[in-house]
């Protein structure tokens, strides 16, 4: 169907809808309000007993530069700030658990505008592996239903975020071996910020869309391929399974293994680097010889 991009001559001079701009009045001074309360948040003392937990549980924090983890200390502050927690399975919310979640989700974060993961409301924190009800497909019309162990999921739509402490903890305490359960379901909250949940983050211009695409494309195929014959690959082979899990893996793989992943897959590398605008090599616990 052709749509007409003519402007109706009586939207010339009255309102489409009256009322819009007092919507948007109010839209503008919400956000402006929401930007000086985290601006505050963000300037307040760091409490001495968080900073203690963070630099004791999350390994890449002394590693930062000092500009860096003041930036971080900030985000934590208002990611705490707005961010529920709940215990669920008996588990606990103590300040241990939220600053260790806080200070991981929060270095994909730095350097760059952000609205603090904006759909999601609440984290929910199992103890350990959660078992969770999975219905999928294993052929054409062929459904397979079973309780599956979970370490962390989210949804575009779910406001919520689920992660196994015992996870959490370990990918905390170990920064070089690619896995990383925060990293992992934090990346997929980025994915959902332009409305959609494809792989694709939100990109300034249309020029970065598409280099990105054809990039991921091309490396997505190639997992896929490796995958299916069996070849070792840097990338955990789970981000074959769809270009959403591609995205959520390649953001471990950068954070943990960013040697590697530049030496293997410099144009993958480079995009991640462009979005977050950080290089973790400056930063990264991964030994030089390692790939
Ligand atoms: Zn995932």
């Amino acid at each position: 169907m052709a749509v007409s991009c003519a402007i109706p001559k009586t939207a010339i001079w009255k309102p489409l809808f009256p009322g819009s701009r007092a919507a948007l009045e109010s839209a503008v001074i919400l956000s402006l309000l929401k930007q000086r309360r985290r601006r505050r948040l963000r300037a307040r003392p760091f409490p001495k007993e968080w900073l203690k937990l963070v630099q004791h549980h999350v390994v890449f924090f002394c590693r930062l530069s000092g500009g860096d983890r003041v930036e971080l200390l900030g985000h934590i502050q208002v990611f705490l700030a707005e961010k529920r927690f709940e215990g669920c399975g008996g588990f606990a919310i103590t300040d241990e658990v939220r600053v260790t979640i806080a200070a991981q989700a929060c270095l994909l974060l730095l350097h760059r505008e952000t609205d603090y993961f904006p759909g999601l409301l609440t984290i929910l924190v199992y103890p350990l592996t959660y078992m969770a009800e999975e219905k999928r497909q294993i052929g054409e019309h062929v459904w397979e239903e079973g309780t599956v162990g979970r370490l962390g999921e989210t949804g575009r739509r779910m406001g919520s975020l689920v992660l196994a402490w015992g996870a959490v903890k370990h990918g905390a305490a170990d920064p070089s071996d690619a896995k990383n359960v925060v990293l992992h379901e934090f990346a997929h909250q980025l994915d959902y910020e332009n409305h959609a949940g494809d792989g694709v983050p939100a990109l300034e211009t249309s020029e970065e869309q598409l280099a990105w695409s054809e990039v991921m494309r091309w490396e997505f195929a190639s997992l896929r391929a490796a995958d299916e014959s069996g070849i070792p690959t840097l990338l955990d082979t789970y981000g074959a399974t769809d270009p959403v899990e591609f995205f959520a893996v390649s953001v471990e793989a950068f954070f943990e293994r960013p040697r590697a992943l530049r030496a293997y897959h410099p144009n993958l590398y480079a995009q991640l680097q462009k979005y977050f605008r950080q290089d973790p090599v400056e930063y990264s616990a991964e030994p030089a010889d390692w790939y």
